[in-house]
């Protein structure tokens, strides 16, 4: 694979102190480099396992970074250069795997954190992948559908076999959809030859259910958040029914995680996106205001909330946070302004640690990312098996297993943390870490 690390990305030591406020409106870059986190993260998880220093060495860096600059015609004719991403981190449990995001400020070290997060995220579930992550550097708000479709299917075809259904498997994350899914799915049958053609639609997960994705996959993240918040109540004696929640982004994740924990009497006060934010005391309808998000692209504007500064969303009285949108928006004064019992983290990376000091010091509970919002990961694994198979299973089906394998790891984590005195995020870390470790040591490293 080709390898370039030479593009100029926020280095460690350059992240920023989180202050009051500081956050809003400023730049992914300005926030601080996200797999400096990541690396601390694995660093503190490490220390508390003993990891084998050459199984951290290994982890410490992914195998391949490759970028790749394509060209795309416009509608207007003129010729645009873009930037593509995909990192694989490690694959010693199975296939790199691993959401394609489209955003104008991705960059190789947001993708690092986020692959190594996949790495993680599955190894704690116990799914046979590894962690990968890629995507462009481009806001897709900007550009017509026949462009985006041009754009995803000469990245796919820039990625040629770099990717493969064995190999690495990518998926929705910010930006993209079932729809860019299909187009990679579709472009990437197209150049295996006709003999594979059709068994390659596993290229990629959260395809349409039409083009082969699984029941249950759009829906799966925030379901798979809701999971956990049930379990975190049942075990804490919390009524869902008559609290509160708030959500940050209001996307897949945010939107459906809203809609799902409704129906269980939870009240949506206050949400925002990269727009701005609202909120009603009352309660948010998240069913309309989906609707609104669906005809036009944001929860601004929507009639049933009335429109808060972001420093207001923070500081709402509510039982439960869910950040759902990008990473490091729960900088220090974020944590000491949020208002609530359990922080949830729908989105990967929206904590920095110094926040996440606070929020467990401050009594608040943390259920990270690479444990809460692997509801998408696991359904992705189902909607693989399945097409490996040429099966098609219903939502009924899918939705229970999700359900199992939920609750059987937040069973785990909250076990294993207890046991050894661990926040939720080192516990999470360390579970997979110790999977993984039990593989480099059996196989040895080659030659
Ligand atoms: P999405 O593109 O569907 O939604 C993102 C949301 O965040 C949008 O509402 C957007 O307006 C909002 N947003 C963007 N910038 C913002 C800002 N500066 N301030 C406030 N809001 C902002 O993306 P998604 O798939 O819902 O992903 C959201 C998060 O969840 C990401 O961190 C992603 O990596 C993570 N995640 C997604 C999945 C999945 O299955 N889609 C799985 C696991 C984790």
């Amino acid at each position: 694979m080709a390898k370039n690390t030479q593009e100029a990305a926020p280095g460690p030591g350059t992240k920023p102190v989180p202050q009051a406020g500081a956050f809003g409106g400023t730049s992914l870059a300005q926030r601080g480099n996200l797999y400096t986190i990541a690396s601390q993260q694995l660093e503190k998880a490490a220390k508390a396992i003993h990891l084998d220093p050459a199984v951290k060495a290994i982890l410490s860096q992914p195998k391949n970074e490759l970028i790749c600059n394509f060209p795309v015609r416009m509608d207007n004719g003129e010729l645009r250069i873009f930037k593509g991403y995909r990192v694989q981190h490690n694959n010693i449990l199975g296939p790199y795997k691993g959401g394609m995001r489209f955003h104008e400020e991705a960059n190789l070290d947001e993708m690092k954190a986020l692959a190594a997060w996949m790495t993680y995220k599955s190894a704690l579930h116990d799914i046979p992948f590894g962690g990968g992550k890629g995507g462009i550097k481009f806001n897709p708000r900007e550009h017509s559908k026949a462009e985006l479709e041009r754009i995803t299917r000469r990245l796919t075809h820039a990625l040629g076999s770099n990717i493969g259904p064995e190999w690495d498997i990518p998926a929705p994350d910010v930006g993209t959809n079932a729809q860019i899914m299909v187009w990679m799915m579709d472009t990437y049958m197209n150049i295996v030859g006709m003999s594979d053609k059709m068994s390659v639609r596993r290229i990629v997960t959260g395809k349409s259910i039409t083009s082969g994705g699984s029941h249950g996959r759009e829906t799966a993240t925030g379901r798979g958040l809701v999971h956990c918040i049930t379990e975190w109540a049942r075990e804490k004696r919390f009524n869902l029914d008559g609290s509160t929640f708030i959500v940050q982004g209001f996307g897949n994740v945010g939107s459906h995680t809203a809609r799902i924990l409704s129906k269980l009497g939870a009240t949506l006060v206050a949400t925002g996106d990269y727009r701005g934010y609202i909120a009603n005391p009352e309660g948010l309808n998240p069913h309309k205001l989906a609707e609104h998000v669906q005809q036009t692209g944001s929860v601004v504007e929507y009639k049933g909330g009335k429109a808060i500064a972001r420093e207001e969303f923070f500081n709402m009285e509510c039982d439960i946070f869910v950040p759902a949108a990008l990473e490091l928006e729960i900088g220090v004064p974020e944590a000491k302004a949020l208002k609530c019992k359990l922080v949830v983290e729908g989105a990967n990376g929206p904590t920095y640690p110094e926040a996440e000091d606070i929020l467990l010091e401050r009594g608040i509970d943390v259920l990270p990312d690479i444990f809460a919002n692997s509801g998408g990961v696991i359904v992705s694994y189902y909607e693989w098996l399945q097409n490996k198979r040429s099966e098609r299973w219903d939502l009924e089906e899918v939705e229970s297993r999700l359900e199992r394998r939920m609750k059987r790891t937040y069973a785990l984590v909250r076990d294993y943390a207890t046991e050894r005195g661990l926040d939720w995020r080192t516990a999470a870390y360390a579970i997979g870490l110790e999977r993984i470790q039990r593989c480099y040591t059996e196989r040895g490293i080659f030659p």
